[in-house]
């Protein structure tokens, strides 16, 4: 065992993960529970997990929900069933605690698209202008921006910014272009977006719509404006899941990340909630950067307490500014 310890901490380097192999008698979810008891540990899950991960956390949210969870829990280790840049924030906030990750493979292809270089000098051609940042970004590009926002407090975030003051967005066009919409504030955006958001086919959803016309559409804020336009009612993941409780309907068309419909079949054992299509040979759109998390990988990062967060100092402080700026306007607004 000692042997297939070493050898696998050697493996996360290169996979990302403790590759051990689990037993497959094993309770995980007892022995999760005992972990989590005994190390004082608390798991943390984004919307988007596999069911069984959802099931086992001791907090479910969104981006916002997630940050203020890791900002005032006093446990000491976090367990975070995301991906990274959400890790790295819980890391941020929280820096005396240990963070943990169960796969750090698990990335998001919007924070990818805005590498911190090329952001630096994107901002630099707009002196006047401050940057709002949507949460999905690196730390790098945290650090480089004076506020942070999430899809539930964009709009009140950009309002609280005086009307003369001009922004650049970053790092999603599609929920940045809403935003100019909902807000008529005139951003400068970033050409960013989610690989998961942005690939729902307008013709699929369209022809869903056709079969079931009682339907209701709803959608995240980071899908494609041709998609948006189709929606009845447009959210961030907490409110979409508020919305399917309260509004009467008893059938929903989910253009979003298909994990949310487990917390959505949960609350709502009445109601009927269809996967949109993405725009390939896919019935639903799963993000595989989250999914690369399993009970198996999140049971052996308890137990081992590996791959753990670490950042640089003078990148955290730097990130940090922009996130409390957020917490406080978020706080102020009663979000
Ligand atoms: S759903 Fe999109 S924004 Fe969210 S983690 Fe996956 S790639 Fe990133």
């Amino acid at each position: 065992m000692i042997m297939e310890i070493a050898d696998a901490k050697k493996n996360l380097q290169r996979k990302g993960f403790l590759d051990i192999a689990v037993d497959p008698t094993l309770d995980l979810f007892a022995v999760i529970e005992d972990l989590k008891k005994k190390k004082n540990a608390i798991v943390l899950a984004h919307y988007y997990q596999e069911p069984d991960i959802q099931d086992i956390a001791d907090y479910i949210g969104d981006s916002l929900g997630l940050s203020q969870q890791a900002a005032k829990t006093d446990a000491d280790i976090i367990v975070f069933a995301g991906v990274h840049f959400m890790a790295e924030t819980a890391k941020i906030l929280s820096p005396q605690k240990k963070v943990l990750l169960p796969d750090l493979k698990a990335g998001c292809s919007l924070a990818d698209s805005a590498p911190p270089e090329l952001f630096k000098k994107f901002r630099d051609k707009y002196p006047d202008h401050i940057v709002i940042s949507y949460i999905n970004c690196s730390a790098g590009i945290k650090a480089l921006s004076d506020i942070i926002c999430t899809s539930s407090n964009a709009e009140k975030i950009i309002e609280s910014v005086p009307k003369d003051q001009p922004i650049i967005f970053a790092p999603d066009r599609n929920l940045g272009a809403y935003l100019i919409k909902k807000t008529g504030r005139d951003m400068v955006l970033w050409n960013g977006a989610c690989m998961v958001h942005e690939i729902f086919s307008l013709e699929k959803i369209t022809k869903l719509k056709v079969r079931h016309p009682e339907a209701k559409i709803i959608a995240h804020p980071e899908c494609e404006p041709a998609v948006l336009a189709l929606a009845d009612y447009i959210g961030s993941t907490t409110a979409l899941l508020k919305y399917s409780k309260q509004d009467s309907a008893k059938e929903f068309i989910v253009v979003t990340e298909t994990g949310i419909l487990h917390q959505m079949e949960k609350e709502n054992p009445d109601k009927t909630f269809i996967p949109a299509p993405p725009n390939n040979a896919c019935a639903c759109n799963d993000c595989p950067h989250m999914k690369l998390n399993t009970l198996e990988k999140l049971y052996l990062c308890m137990e081992y307490e590996q791959p753990e967060i670490t950042m640089d100092e003078s990148l955290r402080l730097a990130a940090l500014k922009p996130i409390e700026r957020m917490l406080e306007i978020s706080a102020k607004a009663g979000l």
